[in-house]
């Protein structure tokens, strides 16, 4: 019975916080183009692109942040840090006539990969509202 309530529970847990395929581009066991990194965020090439510039732009280090609807108060500064590197890798992709940012949440959200991720399309005119 105990054993039981453990597997449940571990059950319950695990989807959310175990590790993704960002982890393993991040520790560089599977390649990604990698266009921008620092000590907190990485930023890649989408490997399936929307657009003609597509970027991923993670956190290093998960913390709990599998979505956004799971931030918390210590999750501010790595926030801030993701949107601000949004801005850099736009700047640096030359996307001077605008971009797009996203975040997909959750399963009516289109989320694939639990660990949070910020997108930056751009190189086309972008629609609204979108799909
Ligand atoms: O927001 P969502 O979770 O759907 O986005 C995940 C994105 O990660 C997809 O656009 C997918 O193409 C991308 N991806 C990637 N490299 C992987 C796995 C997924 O660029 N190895």
């Amino acid at each position: 019975e105990k054993e039981a309530a453990l597997a449940a529970a571990a059950a319950a847990s695990t989807p959310l916080d175990s590790p993704t395929i960002f982890d393993k581009i991040v520790n560089k066991e599977i390649p990604a183009n990698v266009v921008y990194e620092d000590d907190k965020v990485l930023a890649f090439r989408d490997i399936n692109p929307q657009a003609p510039t597509h970027i991923l732009i993670i956190p290093k280090v998960k913390d709990g942040l599998s979505g956004l609807s799971k931030a918390e108060e210590r999750h501010c500064e790595v926030l801030g840090r993701l949107l601000y590197t949004a801005k850099l890798v736009a700047k640096q992709e030359g996307l001077e006539d605008g971009f797009r940012v996203v975040i997909n949440d959750g399963p009516a959200g289109c989320q694939s990969v639990y660990h949070i991720h910020v997108h930056v399309l751009g190189g086309r005119q972008m629609n609204w509202p979108p799909g």
